[in-house]
C-alpha cells in the first residue's frame, strides 16, 4: 500500500527490514527508488501505480546492496539509475557470473528466501559523477553523493516537497553500518552526515531505506544520533545506542549483532 509522506512523495514499506521504497510523482509518470524488495510486494506496488495511472518513468538505486537494485517486468523499462560509483560497483559484482547465486544463497538465511525477484537486479545506468540532479520530467531531485556505508551512495533531497531519501542511512532501527571495505569507514561516515547536516534547512520529511519516516524535528535527532554512534565505535564504545541491547525495538535485537561485528572488524 501507498502512503503519501509529502505532496507528491509516497512511500510502499516492505515486511522485510521495514524497507522503503520511495515513489515521486513527475508530469507523466513516476520516479522511482529503491523499489522494494520481494517478488508480492513489488507487484502490489505495481497494481498500485496502475490504479494511480502512473507509469514508472525513472527509476534510482541510492547504492550498491542488492535490497535496493531490485526491480520487476511489471514496473515497465523505463531508464534505472544510479551514480558512476554505484553502478560501477554493482556492474564488477554482477561481472561474476556466480554473484546472483550468492545473494540468492545468502537470502537463504533470510525470511524472503526465494521471494526475490534477482532477474534484473543491478541494471543500472551511471551517472556521470557531479551530476547534481537526476534526470527526469519532475520536480528536481538533488543527488548527494557520499562514501558511507557504500561506495558511490546517494542521499536524494525532492527540494521542492522537503523530502530527503537517505538510503542506509537516518534510520531509527539501524545503527550505521559502515563500509567496512574502504580505507576510512569513521571519516567517510561522518562526512556524509555533514553533508546531510548542510541541507537540513530545506528538510521537513526524512525517509530512511530502513525504518520509519521522520519529520522534522526527528531529522537532525537522527544526524546526532548516528554522530553519537560512529564518534562511540571509534572511541571504542557504543553500547548506549537505544538501537541496540536490550532498548532495540523487538525484533530488531539483531542489530546488536551488526554493532558488535562493526567494532570487532574496526578492532576497537
Ligand atoms: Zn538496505
Amino acid at each position: 500500500m501507498l502512503r503519501q509522506v509529502a505532496d507528491g512523495v509516497l512511500v510502499h514499506e516492505s515486511a522485510f527490514v521495514q524497507s522503503n521504497a520511495v515513489v515521486v510523482q513527475g508530469r507523466a509518470g513516476v520516479l522511482l527508488i529503491d523499489p522494494g524488495v520481494t517478488g508480492s510486494e513489488i507487484d502490489c506496488l505495481a497494481d498500485d501505480l496502475r490504479e494511480l495511472g502512473q507509469p514508472v518513468v525513472a527509476g534510482f538505486s541510492t547504492h550498491p546492496d542488492w535490497d535496493h537494485l531490485l526491480w520487476h517486468a511489471r514496473l515497465g523499462v523505463a531508464p534505472r539509475y544510479g551514480t558512476a560509483r554505484c553502478a560501477a560497483a554493482i556492474g564488477e559484482e554482477l561481472s561474476d557470473p556466480g554473484a546472483k547465486a550468492r545473494i540468492a544463497e545468502h537470502l537463504l538465511e533470510t525470511e524472503v528466501a526465494g521471494q526475490v525477484p534477482l532477474d534484473l537486479l543491478g541494471l543500472i545506468t551511471g551517472l556521470p559523477a557531479e551530476t547534481r540532479q537526476i534526470p527526469w520530467d519532475g520536480p528536481p531531485v538533488r543527488i548527494i553523493e557520499h562514501k558511507a556505508h557504500a561506495p558511490g551512495h546517494a542521499a536524494l533531497l525532492i527540494e521542492d516537497h522537503g523530502v530527503l531519501v537517505a538510503g542506509d542511512m537516518l534510520s531509527d532501527v539501524l545503527v550505521p553500518m559502515l563500509d567496512l571495505a574502504a580505507a576510512e569507514p569513521i571519516e567517510d561516515y561522518l562526512a556524509a552526515l555533514r553533508l546531510l547536516e548542510g541541507v537540513l534547512d530545506d528538510v521537513e520529511v526524512v525517509v530512511p531505506g530502513h525504518g520509519s519516516v521522520g519529520r522534522a524535528d526527528q531529522v537532525s535527532a537522527r544526524i546526532e544520533l548516528d554522530r553519537a554512534y560512529v564518534l562511540a565505535l571509534r572511541d571504542g564504545q557504543g553500547a548506549g545506542d537505544p538501537r541496540i541491547g536490550s532498548s532495540a525495538r523487538p525484533g530488531w535485537e539483531w542489530v546488536s549483532d551488526v554493532h558488535f561485528g562493526q567494532a570487532q572488524h574496526l578492532g576497537l
